[in-house]
């Protein structure tokens, strides 16, 4: 496949959203952006590694490129900002079938515009490893920004969905692929192949002003945990029967025999968001929230000292380290 027609190829394809600020977009040294007056520059970049993040027997190409956007757009909507702008560095080798590549790329591009992002320019290189890695621009200028250092003792600690859907899906596709998926078993799959940002609940939290902390849950429930309480100096409980676990993640476990709270707790991969909310703030809290039809789980509480520990039943836990995510 030849670069040139590759990129001006992407470049007919990218297209300016209404309003759009972009000076100049693919095709030359540097894309160029007007700033919005007064709002804030948000950066992130996330990268997708072919046998490390992802395997082709189960993924779709398209859904390679979806779910390449979703995980940079979830990092924006944890901060409570507007994802706008992307870059997309991708690799792959000589040898690669150029429809394969095409559709990576068409779902990356659809389920960008969705959001209103749009493609500014990236970078094009020959790799044995096929990649892709996408760096995302978003604005906050309503609201606060949704920072990880915020919590403090008493906070009570929420969370935006159901936990352990994503880990489901991914023990269901190495169990069977794809095909033959029994109803319960669809959208825990579905989850874990292009994950849902929660983009309104993020700009909800920082509009609402009550919101202490936030981190989009992406290493696992604990682990995001520990990330929040590192940062902000705190230890936190996290109720082990108030964590929301769908019916779907319940019945995969209960037939493998395990516990679907565990899924929960270490799974990874949900992209809901974790945050902290004052005690004193939670009626009201809860209120705005509920007016505007968003639901929200409380599944723990901040408190003093620096550890995280799990509550089941009677028992207070310390989390399993054999268990918490490890990108290496
Ligand atoms: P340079 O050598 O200046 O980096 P390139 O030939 O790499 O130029 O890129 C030319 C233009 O195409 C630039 O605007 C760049 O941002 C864009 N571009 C290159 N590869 C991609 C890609 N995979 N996706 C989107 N834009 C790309
Ligand atoms: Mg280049």
């Amino acid at each position: 496949m030849r670069e040139l027609s590759f990129i001006s190829k992407i470049r007919a394809r990218a297209a300016r959203m209404p309003g759009s600020r972009v000076v100049k977009g693919i095709g030359d040294d540097c894309a160029v952006v007007l700033p919005e007056k007064g709002a804030k520059l948000l950066l992130t970049t996330d990268s997708l590694a072919e046998g490390t993040h992802f395997n082709r027997c189960y993924f779709k190409p398209w859904e390679i490129g979806a779910r390449a956007m979703a995980v940079n757009i979830s990092d924006i909507c944890a901060m409570g900002g507007v994802p706008r702008y992307a870059l997309v560095s991708i690799g792959f080798s000589k040898k690669e079938k150029q429809g394969f590549v095409d559709s990576v790329y068409e779902g990356l591009m659809r389920y960008a515009e969705n959001y209103g992002i749009e493609l500014i320019g990236g970078d094009t290189v020959g790799s044995s490893v096929f990649f892709l890695s996408v760096t995302l621009a978003g604005e906050s200028k309503r609201g606060r920004l949704l920072m990880r250092d915020g919590a403090k003792k008493g906070d009570l600690l929420f969370t935006t969905g159901m936990l352990g859907d994503s880990y489901a899906g991914l023990l269901t596709l190495k169990r069977k692929g794809r095909e033959k998926l029994s109803a319960f078993e669809y959208l825990p799959v579905k989850k874990h192949l292009v994950p849902l940002p929660r983009y309104m609940e993020g700009r909800l939290l920082a509009e609402s002003g009550y919101v202490t902390s936030c981190i989009d849950i992406s290493d696992g429930l604990v682990n995001d945990c520990m990330q929040l309480s590192r940062e902000s100096g705190c230890g936190m409980i996290i109720e082990a029967q108030s964590v929301p676990v769908s019916h779907s993640a319940g019945m995969i476990a209960q037939s493998r025999r395990e516990n679907a709270v565990d899924y929960a707790l270490y799974g990874g991969e949900d992209f809901e968001l974790l945050f902290t909310v004052p005690k004193s703030k939670e009626a009201h809290f809860m209120n705005f929230m509920s007016s505007s039809g968003v639901p929200v789980f409380c599944i723990g509480r901040v408190t003093g000292g620096r550890s995280v520990k799990i509550r089941r039943g009677k028992s207070l836990e310390n989390p399993e380290e054999g268990r918490i995510w490890n990108h290496f």
